[in-house]
């Protein structure tokens, strides 16, 4: 789930781990560890709960913990509380093999009652703990560490990234994937082994992206890849194509809120060459799909957790809207264990950042096994969703480091937007309805940097509302997914409850929450059903809850019933949720920050969420 980072060379392993596990930190997560093996040869292993800065205060000197093989974790408790003892690695009884885990071994508890009937003592909670003394077992037997974990791991079940050293080999670290991603790395004569680039791109660029059911044993010289039953694998060195800056703050305050400042590129980012101005429409190539595939599709079911989900959702509105055809949204996890009906003609989108979220992967799985074409909108080139599915279409958000997603949202609301005009030319939309759209799309970027000119006054509401208990956010149509967006943004940093709910829909219950303490945000831009949602805020008003109102640049008519108004710029209804997410965006980041919380790493939150 969190992060691992492994170091073989000729360095000092200790200080690289520790800087490569503090670039994971965003990932968010509650104790670390890490171990080397000594100059001596001996195995060293240290561990604290809460953060990396917590682990190197118990650190000795440098000196003293020097070693050339070196693997770290940060953890994101699954199985048993974030304490010292549950904290990775691992180690086997002997004390001579240590191993990082993300990710849950499900059939945990089988091996450990077995194992301890063999004499292993357990000292955690943890379910990884049982690959450290499987591993020691069949190491005991075949005094091979590759053979070691390649047999425990015939006998796991369930999802692991993995890094194993031992110190009767102080040359060697092997890591294994299953389900959690795992990526070498080849710097000149050391190596890296990471669960995220991010950790080892100040050192090489150069990767091999493991895949599933493959183990890597590296030494200080070379490394070998071969799968678990003992096949060699050839492996495709990849490049990473961006740079160090954009893992780093730079000015801002926090990596949230230079992602939310990033939006007018990487919304541009989004949609640049998909745009075809000569027929009017929209090209998506890598969904790998002929226009009579596109004009067969009679139904869409999109797949999606948490913000990726509200991304769908807009989807769901656009492609109706757009193509007339139907759209199902559902939660990865509801549909992976519901026995889905899935009607010939349909096609699933599943939607996810990471491209690893497990209960997506898991629903990209069983709808395939259906005989149904998957397509996935992602924004990690080469993640497992990238590879398993049929086609796909990449965001190109950029490394996305603060917990709550912002930028790959409106990147992904940019491409399911482009979905839903491509699908629409491709049937009856007029070219001047699409020659309309490509218009209004290019002018986005700008219009979002003049949102984002309204930063300091965004601040001074969030202050008005900031020491508020509950808050409602109220949308409708096109909007009513963004309310949701901004509620959960809002839930997520600066731990205020808040909904969000289609604006109608309040008084068939929120209505009774309504009180001068509670702060209303609602999103009213001038459309179809804007005197609807007019409607709807005159009964806020008459209870005396207090409305901050997102509006059409030049409708002074909400002032009337508005404690606050954040204007934004007209667009075409379809493209309103790009600009209108924003001011929700940064209500949310200056809410947290003002409340002195931690904006880019929240509580109980992990950045890719690789577990059930
Ligand atoms: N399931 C493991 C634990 O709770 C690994 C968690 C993680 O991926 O960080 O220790």
């Amino acid at each position: 789930m969190c992060g691992i980072v492994g170091y073989l060379g000729k360095r000092n392993a200790t200080p690289i781990v520790i800087e490569g596990l503090k670039r994971l930190e965003y990932r968010g997560y509650d104790s670390a560890g890490l171990a080397i093996i000594d100059t001596e040869g001996d195995l060293k292993v240290f561990r604290e709960e809460g953060k990396i800065i917590d682990l190197e205060r118990i650190m000795p000197a440098p000196e003293k913990s020097f070693g050339n093989t070196g693997i770290g974790h940060t953890r994101w408790a699954t199985h048993g509380e974030p304490t010292v003892a549950n904290a990775h690695p691992h180690i086997c009884c002997r004390n001579q093999i240590a191993v990082v885990h993300n990710g849950i071994i499900e059939n945990y508890k089988l091996l450990k009652k077995k194992l301890i009937s063999e004499g292993h003592i357990f000292v955690s909670d943890t379910d990884s703990e049982v690959l450290a003394h499987l591993i020691g077992y069949f190491y005991e037997a075949e005094h091979d560490l590759v053979t070691a974990v390649k047999e425990a791991l015939k006998l796991v079940e369930g999802t692991y990234g993995i890094a194993v050293i031992c110190s009767d080999n102080p040359d060697l670290i092997v890591a294994a994937r299953k389900g959690s991603p795992l990526i070498l790395g080849i710097g000149n004569d050391e190596f890296f082994i990471t669960s995220d680039v991010s950790a080892i791109i100040i050192h090489t660029k150069k990767v091999i992206y493991l895949h599933d059911d493959e183990v890597v044993s590296v030494t200080k010289e070379n490394f070998e890849i071969t799968n678990i039953d003992n096949e060699v694998v050839k492996a495709k060195i990849s490049e990473i194509d961006w740079e160090v800056s954009s893992i780093e703050k730079g000015d801002f305050k926090h990596f949230m809120l230079k992602e939310i400042f990033e939006q007018p590129t990487s919304v541009e980012n989004a949609f640049r060459g998909r745009l075809d101005h000569k027929l009017s429409t929209v090209k998506l190539g890598g969904l790998n799909m002929t226009p009579d595939e596109f004009r067969n599709i009679e139904k869409i079911q999109i797949i999606a957790c948490g913000t990726s989900w509200h991304s769908a959702l807009i989807g769901k509105y656009v492609i109706e809207s757009l193509a007339r055809i139907s759209v199902e949204v559902e939660y990865a996890s509801e549909f992976r264990y519901k026995n889905p009906i899935i009607p010939p003609g349909t096609i699933v989108i599943v939607v996810s950042q990471s491209g690893e979220t497990a209960d997506t992967l898991a629903a990209l799985r069983e709808a395939r096994t259906r005989g149904v074409k998957v397509f996935g909108i992602t924004n990690v080139i080469g993640s497992s969703i990238a590879r398993e599915t049929d086609g796909g279409v990449y965001i190109h958000a950029g490394t996305e480091i603060g917990v709550a997603s912002t930028k790959a949202f409106t990147s992904q609301v940019t491409v399911l937007t482009l979905l839903g005009v491509l699908l629409g030319r491709m049937k009856h939309l007029a070219p001047t309805y699409g020659k309309k759209f490509l218009e209004e799309l290019k002018m986005i970027p700008n219009k979002i940097s003049e949102i984002l000119e309204n930063n300091h006054y965004i601040r001074n509401i969030a202050d008005t509302i900031k020491s508020s208990t509950n808050a409602l956010y109220l949308g409708r149509g096109f909007n009513y997914p963004v309310a949701l967006e901004g509620a959960l943004k809002l839930k997520e940093i600066s731990y205020i409850h808040a909904e969000g709910y289609p604006a109608a829909e309040m008084k068939h219950g929120p209505i009774a929450l309504i009180d001068k303490n509670m702060p209303v945000i609602a999103i009213a831009l001038k459309d179809e059903i804007y005197d609807k949602i007019i409607s709807n805020l005159a009964e806020v008003k008459a209870r005396n809850g207090r409305i901050i109102t997102i509006a059409t640049r030049g409708d002074d008519s909400v002032q009337d019933f508005s404690e606050n108004v954040i204007y934004i710029p007209e667009t075409i209804d379809v493209l309103q949720p790009l600009l209108s997410v924003v001011p929700l965006q940064l209500l949310a980041y200056h809410v947290a920050d003002l409340r002195e919380l931690n904006v880019d790493q929240p509580r109980n939150l992990a950045k890719s969420v690789t577990v059930e």
